[in-house]
């Protein structure tokens, strides 16, 4: 089909089904090609619309598409959401009786089911069966690091996937994944026999979310500091994440003498008990939960508003993948982090006493860097993950209270061309001592004292060079090479710095001062649903945010399927009061017009009524 043809049938299935006007970055190319029955892969942060890029396919195409998950509820509560949005899905699963799974198998068949969800054993032991009259239009693989051994969620079944292939060599495969980590992402292609697929990688940064980092705070006044957060925050949705399992508890018992509506969430505790508590936060029922890292894998809720990580999380990996969690929906959303040196002194513990200690050590070392940076926080994040960003964010906590600045084209000119004349071979500390003129042993053996950049930085102090390389790290201008022995590699920014393609500012190095002698306040404002109170009626908000809350109960959906934050705000500034006006707003498809304008806008008339001037 043409493509601008097939573009428009897209962008009139993404008004109808989930009342969108735009696609968001990539979701087209992954689309149009997918349709054109070729494989892919797609890597996209969370919130980032993955589950667009096989659904708008499938409601395109005859017959039905296959979804392959791994985690139960997220499959319920995705086709309960497609169903909210009038799309006909089914999951099959060890969940429902087998005559029940039969009976979906056979609406499959008849061709009643646009998409199915299925969990990887459960496809494998089916796959016999399906003769291949069997319409399938495509076949998505969700969470698709789970294939990887590298990754943090390895799952045995989904080695076997690559039957599929084989199986329907004609049926475009595509996986998809917010894993971040590099190592995972190669494998996934490979394990699943789709080699020729081609990779759409979309940017893994997350603007909606600022970072915060809070330093050397602990026990009551890190506890009190907390509280004062949540309670800024009324009737917001977030996740508190603690190192372990007691901590959990201890920080749940806590906040509840506080009068805050806590739980704890914890691997120690039974499945049952564990589902319950995630099915309470899901459902809006509980807004705060204290986790460990265990938490928060199986939902799709879009609208946690925060993260706390009550100590530094061990890797970059985990905190993004952690943060990630919050404003799925777009909206505005927070990550505050307290960190101090007792949390350094644990994690290097457990990074010692694990499998891997240098790489995990490594690993600690970047985070504490984050944690402790002075230049843009999300740069750093972005850069560990091979993004280099050339402005900075202004919604983090260096950029709202930023350092002095310099200019530091020059010195990085100096490092880099030493890293470059000593054709990256060095690490940090050869690097300093070359620019510093040091006469040890190893560098003259080396040679290096005939550079042409030997001595150049001898005016800086060895402290303030070490500081500007990881300055230079953070920013994006070199990396460090884990696996060759820690050597420093110039990036293709860095290069445009060191040819004078580009500038690079700095900031001042100053001598840390001693804990606790910063200022304690709280760099938080208060926020609204995370909107800016002048910008939404607030009172609106709050009895639509109710009436949702009625209807996903009585419904038996999570409120945030109903509608997500970002609608209901919009609802609450366009104040739509007809069904035409309602059915128009973003966010709003046919299904839920039909189903849901008289609730919505009746709410919103009495709220003007109210509101006018007698
Ligand atoms: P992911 O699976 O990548 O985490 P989702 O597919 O769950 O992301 O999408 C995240 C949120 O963004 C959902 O609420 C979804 O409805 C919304 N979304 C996806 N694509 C668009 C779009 N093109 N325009 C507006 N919202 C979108
Ligand atoms: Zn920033």
């Amino acid at each position: 089909m043409e493509q601008s043809r097939l573009k428009q049938q897209a962008l009139a299935v993404l008004k109808r089904f989930y009342g969108y006007d735009h696609f968001y970055p990539l979701q087209w190319q992954v689309i149009s090609h997918v349709m054109q029955g070729r494989d892919a892969v797609v890597l996209m942060p969370t919130g980032g619309g993955k589950s667009l890029c096989y659904q708008i396919p499938a409601l395109l195409s005859p017959g039905c598409a296959i979804v392959v998950s791994p985690l139960l509820a997220l499959m319920n509560d995705q086709v309960d959401a497609l169903r909210a949005n009038g799309v006909p899905a089914a999951a099959v699963n060890s969940q429902q009786t087998d005559t029940q799974n039969r009976s979906i198998i056979e609406n499959v068949f008849a061709g009643n089911i646009k998409l199915l969800y299925i969990s990887p054993e459960k496809l494998l032991s089916e796959l016999d069966m399906w003769s291949h009259e069997m319409k399938i239009s495509l076949i998505a693989i969700d969470e698709a690091h789970c294939i990887s051994q590298w990754g943090h969620d390895f799952r045995p079944e989904y080695t076997r996937l690559s039957v599929l292939k084989e199986h329907f060599p004609s049926v475009p495969v595509m996986a998809l994944t917010a894993t971040a980590d590099r190592l995972t992402r190669d494998d996934i292609a490979r394990q699943l026999g789709i080699a020729d697929a081609r990779l759409f990688l979309s940017s893994f940064d997350r603007p909606n979310i600022s970072l915060q980092v809070r330093k050397n705070i602990s026990g009551r006044a890190k506890l009190k500091e907390i509280a004062n957060f949540i309670a800024r925050r009324p009737g917001q949705s977030g996740i508190i994440y603690c190192l372990s399992r007691k901590n959990t508890e201890t920080m749940a018992q806590r906040l509840q003498a506080l009068g805050i509506h806590a739980m704890a969430y914890h691997a120690g505790m039974s499945n049952n008990e564990r589902n319950a508590v995630q099915r309470a936060f899901i459902n809006d029922e509980v807004p705060v939960i204290c986790a460990t890292i265990a938490f928060g894998m199986g939902i799709d809720k879009s609208n946690v508003r925060w993260v706390v990580h009550s100590n530094m999380p061990k890797s970059m990996e985990c905190y993004y993948q952690e943060i990630g969690r919050a404003g799925r929906d777009g909206m505005p959303a927070e990550a505050l982090m307290f960190y101090s040196l007792g949390d350094m002194v644990t994690l290097s513990k457990f990074a010692r006493e694990s499998g891997q200690s240098q790489t995990n050590i490594d690993k600690l070392r970047r985070m504490q860097q984050y944690a402790e940076a002075t230049v843009c926080r999300r740069r750093i994040l972005l850069s560990y993950f091979n993004e280099s960003y050339e402005t900075d964010c202004h919604n983090c906590d260096v950029c709202h209270n930023p350092p002095e600045r310099i200019d530091g084209t020059k010195l990085s000119q100096m490092a880099m061309s030493a890293i470059a004349r000593t054709h990256e071979q060095v690490g940090t500390m050869m690097v300093i001592d070359i620019l510093r003129g040091s006469h040890k042993a190893e560098l003259l053996m080396a040679g290096y004292d005939r550079l042409p950049t030997y001595g150049v930085g001898r005016h800086i102090t060895f402290g303030e060079w070490n500081a500007y390389l990881l300055q230079m790290l953070q920013l994006g201008l070199i990396d460090v090479m884990y696996d060759e022995a820690n050597h420093l590699h110039i990036t293709p920014y860095g290069k445009d710095v060191l040819f004078g393609r580009a500038t690079v500012m700095f900031s001042k190095y100053v001598k840390q001062l001693p804990a606790g002698s910063q200022s304690k306040k709280p760099a938080v404002r208060p926020v609204f649903a995370g909107q800016h109170t002048d910008e939404v009626d607030t009172a609106l908000f709050e009895k639509l945010r109710n009436l949702r809350l009625a209807i996903a109960r009585a419904s038996h959906i999570p409120p945030y399927t109903v509608f997500s934050d970002k609608v209901l705000a919009v609802m609450a500034r366009e104040k739509p009061t007809t069904q035409a006006e309602f059915g128009t707003l973003y966010g709003v498809g046919e299904a839920k017009t039909a189903r849901y304008w008289r609730a919505f806008t009746s709410v919103i008339k009495q709220q003007i009524n109210q509101n006018r001037p007698r």
